[in-house]
């Protein structure tokens, strides 16, 4: 994220709370305790497949089913994972092993610490599950979670959009989850588009995928990430917006900015191209989707495969906007480009470790543009 000319959110405590054993591919072996906090360690999140259904008129209260697969690493009787602002309309766990339903008992949800804990019927043994959740949330105004955002257009008719920022701790509210940085699972997202809309989201939309057609609606079927990440860096969108792309980066505006979008769209993939060669690394999305949204509380997030800036740090309209504007723009790219380096594709342990994702994005910001344009910092 870059944030540094706004007030941050971010009050979180210095020291790593996480032990050893609780990081890495290999499942924590031993129930945390001592940390009240963090979740337990006794289930951990494989694969998350979210369907959303947005809704931007009336109460603004969108529905959502998420099926979580987890891995239950110690024999336990309860699970929890992370909740805020919803309502939980059902809940089934399932043992994916043996292809039956475990009875929950009892649901409890802690404000404190946003934890929705199951009770299930009896203590189930290590394995594999799959945990639905259908339920209601609400797309706030406050720039935080699957929030929405509007704008006035050219017939001075106000037009909603919804939006995402979930660093460090709202993905929550979009979605029932294990929210911690470390607890990376893959993702497959769908979204059913208000009519009028259209939907982006990490992944390039899934043409192929087919659609069960029973609610008549217009789904949005996305790929499943690749690989693992962390749920703060998931990301989608609900607009009207138009493009402008430029070999597989694609600038998203309200309409009529496209000329505003032509430099952004131009050095983008130049800075992709940089930072592929200076690292060894390829990027490791299929697509990069950068989007100019109107309310944005920072200067820019690094959602993977999906970046979210403030307006005016993307945009560019040459013969108006100062030189300054287009050096700011350039620098505010090539740190989010290199967040999905240093931050996506390796992510920090616990939020301690910030630093480390912003430090590397910091050098790049100028590092990177430097590579692409020697001439830009020279007045
Ligand atoms: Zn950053």
């Amino acid at each position: 994220m870059l944030d540094r000319c706004f007030s941050s959110s971010l009050q979180l405590p210095l020291q790593s709370p996480i032990p050893e054993s609780r990081i890495g591919l290999t499942p924590a072996v031993e129930p945390f305790a001592g940390v009240e906090y963090l979740l337990p360690t006794n289930v951990v999140p494989q694969k998350y497949v979210l369907r959303l259904k947005p809704n931007l008129s009336g109460d603004f209260a969108f529905s959502g089913e998420m099926t979580m697969t987890v891995q239950v690493t110690t024999a336990t009787n309860t699970i929890t994972f992370h909740t805020s602002d919803m309502n939980v309309a059902s809940v089934t766990v399932t043992n994916i092993d043996t292809n039956s339903v475990v009875q929950v008992t009892n649901q409890v949800y802690l404000e404190t610490y946003d934890f929705y804990t199951l009770t299930l019927e009896s203590v189930v043994a290590v394995g594999n599950y799959e945990i639905y959740v259908a339920y209601t949330g609400y797309h706030k105004d406050d720039m935080r979670g699957f929030y929405r955002s509007s704008y006035v257009n050219s017939n001075n008719e106000k037009v909603w959009l919804a939006s995402t920022h979930f660093e460090p701790v709202r993905a929550r509210r979009a979605f029932p989850c294990f929210d911690e940085p470390a607890l990376k699972a893959r993702f497959q997202i769908s979204i059913a588009v208000p009519e009028g809309l259209h939907a982006i989201a990490n992944m390039p939309r899934n043409t192929s995928a087919i659609d069960d057609g029973e609610d008549g609606l217009d789904w949005y079927h996305f790929e499943e990430t690749p690989m693992p990440m962390s749920t703060y860096l998931v990301a989608f969108v609900v607009s009207d917006f138009e493009k402008t792309s430029e070999d597989s980066v694609s600038i998203w505006h309200r309409p009529g900015l496209q000329s505003q979008a032509l430099y952004s769209a131009s050095i983008s993939p130049k800075i992709i191209d940089k930072l592929e060669e200076f690292t060894g690394v390829s990027y490791h999305l299929p697509k990069m989707d950068e989007v100019a949204v109107p309310d944005f509380s920072a200067g820019a997030m690094e959602n993977w495969g999906l970046v979210t800036y403030r307006e005016r740090a993307l945009l560019f309209e040459e013969g108006v906007s100062t030189s300054s504007y287009k050096q700011s723009i350039a620098t505010v790219i090539a740190h989010e480009f290199g967040h999905q380096w240093f931050g996506d594709l390796v992510g920090p342990r616990w939020w301690s470790y910030l630093w480390l994702n912003e430090g590397f994005a910091t050098y790049f910001e100028f590092f990177a543009t430097a590579l692409v344009n020697k001439t830009l910092y020279i007045k």
